[in-house]
Parts: C-alpha cells; sequence; structure tokens
C-alpha cells in the first residue's frame, strides 16, 4: 500500500494543529505543510511543532501534496474544497474532519474529478477551546477516527486512509455518513445541548446568582463543560445535522418526561429504577 509523502492542511486550529504535531511525532516521513489564513498561525505552528513549514498560498500549497486534510470551521470545507480541486495532483486524497458528514459527503464527491478521492473523515476528540493555541496531540491518542464510506467511496483510498489513522496511534471506525450522523447527534450533540440548555438555566436565576457560583462544585462544572465549545461550532452543527438532531431531541424530552412524572407523582421506587438502569450503563463505558 502507498504511504504518503507530503500532507497539507488547511486550517490550522485545536484539530488541523493537534493532527499536525500528531503527523509529525508519530510519522516523521511525512512532511507537512500548514495553511492556515494568517501568518502569525504558521508561526505559532511551527514553534508547536504542528507543521514542517506553511503558507498562505492554498493553491500553491495543496498542489504537491498527496494527502489534504482540511480542518476548517464546517461551513467552509466545501468552499476549500472548491478552491483546491482543479490543483490537485493524480491520486491525491482529500479527507476532512467536520463534525457533520452527510452534506459535505454528498457535495465534495459529486465535485471529485477522476483521480482525485475524497473520504469524509471525523476524528473523535477534542476540547470546549478553539485555536492552534490549544492544539495538542495528546487529545488524540487512542481515539477513535471515523471515516465514511459511501458507494462513491474509492476502497484504494479508504484503507490508505485506515492504514494512516493506524499508523497515528488512532482507531479507524468506518461508517455511512447519514449513521455517523445520527450517532454523533446523540453522543455529541444532544450533550452540548443538554449543557446549554442546564448553563442557560441556571443563568436565567438571576435573584441567586452569586450564591450559586459559590455553590457549585465538581458536578455542575462536570456536566456543563461543553458548554464553552464555540457557538460557532454549535450553530454549524444544528444547522447541518437539524433532522437528526430533532430526533434525538425527541427522545430526550421523552425521557425527561418520565423522569417529571415519576417525582411528581411519588413514584420514588419507579425512579430509583431508572437511575439504576442509567448508572449501569454509565459505569460500563470509559473503562
Ligand atoms: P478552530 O480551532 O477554530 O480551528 C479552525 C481553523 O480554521 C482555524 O485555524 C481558523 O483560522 C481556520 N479558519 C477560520 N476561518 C477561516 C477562513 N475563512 N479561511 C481559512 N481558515 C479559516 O476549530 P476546530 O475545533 O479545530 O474545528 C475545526 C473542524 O474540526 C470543524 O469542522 C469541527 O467541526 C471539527 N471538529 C472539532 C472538534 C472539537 O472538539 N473542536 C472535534 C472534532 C472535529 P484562525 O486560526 O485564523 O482563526
Amino acid at each position: 500500500m502507498k504511504s504518503f509523502k507530503k500532507v497539507a492542511i488547511i486550517g490550522l486550529g485545536l484539530i488541523g494543529g493537534s493532527l499536525g504535531q500528531r503527523i509529525i511525532k508519530k510519522i516523521p516521513d511525512l512532511k507537512v505543510i500548514g495553511i492556515p489564513r494568517r501568518s502569525v498561525t504558521i508561526r505559532q505552528a511551527k514553534e508547536k511543532k504542528a507543521i514542517h513549514y506553511g503558507t498562505l498560498d492554498i493553491k500553491a500549497g495543496v498542489r504537491q501534496a498527496d494527502l489534504i486534510i482540511i480542518a476548517t470551521p464546517i461551513d467552509l470545507i466545501i468552499p476549500k474544497f472548491k478552491q483546491i480541486v482543479k490543483e490537485l495532483k493524480k491520486g491525491a486524497v482529500v479527507v476532512d474532519v467536520a463534525s457533520t458528514k452527510t452534506n459535505i459527503v454528498l457535495e465534495a464527491e459529486a465535485m471529485c474529478p477522476s483521480g482525485v478521492f475524497f473520504v469524509g473523515g471525523h476524528p473523535m476528540a477534542g476540547l470546549e477551546k478553539t485555536g492552534i493555541e490549544v492544539a495538542d496531540h495528546k487529545i488524540l491518542e487512542k481515539a477513535t477516527f471515523v471515516l465514511t464510506k459511501t458507494k462513491n467511496t474509492s476502497g484504494k483510498a479508504l484503507n490508505e486512509m485506515i492504514h494512516f489513522v493506524k499508523k497515528l496511534g488512532m482507531k479507524p471506525l468506518i461508517l455511512k455518513p447519514a449513521v455517523h450522523d445520527f450517532m454523533v447527534a446523540a453522543i455529541s450533540h444532544l450533550p452540548y445541548l443538554v449543557a446549554v440548555s442546564l448553563a442557560g438555566t441556571v443563568e436565567e436565576m438571576k435573584e441567586y446568582r452569586k450564591q450559586l457560583g459559590i455553590l457549585m462544585a465538581g458536578g455542575f462544572r462536570d456536566t456543563t463543560r461543553v458548554a464553552s465549545s464555540a457557538p460557532r461550532w454549535g450553530k454549524e452543527v444544528a444547522s447541518t445535522n437539524r433532522e437528526q438532531i430533532i430526533e434525538v431531541l425527541n427522545l430526550y424530552q421523552k425521557k425527561l418526561q418520565t423522569i417529571r412524572r415519576l417525582i411528581d407523582h411519588r413514584k420514588f421506587r419507579e425512579i430509583e429504577r431508572l437511575f439504576t438502569a442509567a448508572k449501569k450503563y454509565r459505569d460500563t463505558l470509559y473503562k
């Protein structure tokens, strides 16, 4: 199997920068070209050993690359792909890292000229902070890296990506874009919405604001952590994964209504059973 020789990363924020660092650490033969939008980011990325060199000229930057990683905010993935698609060399593989996949994969595949291969990607790791400043290859350690497969996906390009992901010390998981989107609606987007609504609910209890701040302990901090994620990310996820999010919100609403009804009707034995089932499930995770 062919190994990539040159990788270009478009967008050097938390994910692009962390991937760059990880590539340099784990695959030292691979040259990493960084393509951010500001020259200061090139300097920062070099200092953080996330790239070998950088350029602001996106077209020149991708010409020699045999792997191109697009790591910009979700709504810029397709515009960036459009900008580079005619510049790519034969055999080039393009992967993105966006948190939602259906629309991006559909549009990118429709734009791919022959000899250029698009594979949708999503590293399942992150932070509630953004930017090259917080990039850190350790967040990707043993993390799952979703790669999408459709009827148009090149088997060869997918295999090259699987090989690449494994070399990074990450775990490839092959999913159809729609299946990915439904599952991340449940395990990523719903937790964000729960954290946001929880933080928002308490924030509105204005008369207790000061005392609440003193009272808060680990439970509130842990449960609301992802409410600090970039609002732009939240907006893009809501707009690109709307139907799947509505579906899981309906399921969640039903669960909340059950809990509310049991408390309201003093069905405390039943509610303990519900808590026990949730604890049992949660205790099997993150082992
Ligand atoms: P980020 O830290 O904000 O990085 C985004 C990068 O894109 C920054 O380098 C930013 O440049 C650049 N950018 C913004 N606007 C641009 C433009 N108009 N032209 C060129 N570059 C531009 O965000 P991130 O968290 O790495 O997210 C990037 C992607 O990863 C998103 O698609 C997101 O869905 C996905 N993702 C995020 C997470 C997570 O936990 N954060 C996890 C998995 C996947 P500046 O530095 O100049 O602002």
